[in-house]
């Protein structure tokens, strides 16, 4: 069995589904309700996906604190979602049943920035920190600029989708106050863009925070130059940066989420013939077991042909620094 991820699907998402069958956007239905709904095809676990996709638990240097990266790191702040997304690469992960964290683990983090002053920059995900009261989310965030004023932080949230209404202004205006910060909205269809979504974003915007999506390629959700070129160019026109279009992460269950590398990388580049710079996000997988962020950009739709060697089902190949990475080869 792949996970016991519980189903768990916000108002507001249901609230999305009913507008697009309102609308009669069957293809958005479906787009929508696969990534919250259970699917028997989650008990079809394979051999190379894993509990922890992304290698994290190798970088843990505090119970809540990853640092794999020289100048960043990410806390874990609690393992609590609005909505359950069924390809989570923390699906099977310990981190996904975690509650929010402790003042102890919040000191621990706030030791270990401090004694480690290169740290530039620190994710704040989870889970979703939206998730906590506010009084709890002021208390965080407040801890993390008080030890570094000139500390990045990024919020790394699905709330504008799942429940916007967490983003009263009194809240928007305190995360101005904490600046440097921004905020990293994971969002997948343009069908997510309704109305109480587009303002709960604006209105982030216009207080002065800065907006950079993340979305995540999955099959069956939004695996077309049709579908992202819409989201892409919407996001834009709100104000949001499409900041990465992300492979899905080989966790327990996901296989029917996830593109193939090929076609994946086929369907950047027809992309790339319909976006401008400005509404193009980058292309990017996490290599699996701590492999790191890798920018997909760095080889072309046609890489089969010139740098990929195939070995035991997975593709092998070098990036520019002359560094070797592995991702699976998937079926159709
Ligand atoms: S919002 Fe993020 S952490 Fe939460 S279930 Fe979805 S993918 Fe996982």
């Amino acid at each position: 069995m792949a996970s016991n991820l519980p189903i768990l699907i916000s108002s507001h998402f249901k609230e999305l589904i009913t507008l697009a069958a309102a609308k009669k956007n069957e293809s958005a239905v479906n787009a929508l309700k696969k990534q919250v709904e259970y699917s028997e095809q989650e008990e079809h676990v394979l051999s190379y996906e894993s509990q922890d996709p992304l290698g994290s638990s190798h970088f843990l240097v505090a119970p809540r604190l990853i640092h794999q990266y020289k100048n960043r790191c990410l806390l874990l702040s609690t393992g609590r979602c609005f909505s359950n997304c069924r390809y989570c690469f923390r699906r099977a992960s310990p981190a996904k049943s975690f509650d929010l964290l402790s003042e102890q683990e919040l000191e621990d983090v706030c030791d270990y920035i401090l004694k480690h002053n290169y740290i530039e920059e620190i994710l704040v995900s989870g889970g979703d920190i939206m998730t906590a009261p506010n009084d709890k989310i002021k208390q965080i965030l407040q801890s993390l600029r008080k030890i570094r004023p000139s500390l990045l932080i990024r919020i790394c949230t699905r709330a504008p989708v799942f429940a916007p209404e967490r983003f009263t202004p009194e809240l928007v205006t305190f995360f101005r106050s904490i600046k440097p910060l921004w905020l990293i909205p994971h969002i997948n269809h343009s069908a997510e863009l309704d109305a109480k979504t587009t303002a709960c974003l604006e209105r982030i915007i216009d207080t002065g925070i800065p907006v950079q999506s993340q979305t995540v390629l999955l099959k069956g959700v939004n695996d077309s130059v049709q579908e992202l070129s819409k989201l892409f160019n919407h996001l834009v026109k709100i104000g949001v940066k499409p900041g990465y279009l992300f492979m899905t992460d080989i966790a327990p269950g996901t296989a029917h989420f996830r593109t193939p590398l090929p076609e994946a990388l086929k369907l950047y580049e027809a992309l790339k013939e319909e976006l401008s710079g400005l509404s193009l996000p980058v292309f990017a997988v996490d290599i699996p077991d701590g492999g790191g962020k890798f920018n997909l950009q760095q080889i072309s739709a046609d890489f089969m042909k010139y740098t990929v060697t195939k070995e035991d089902n997975w593709f092998t190949f070098t990036d520019k620094n002359g560094k070797v990475r592995r991702y699976p080869i998937e079926k159709d």
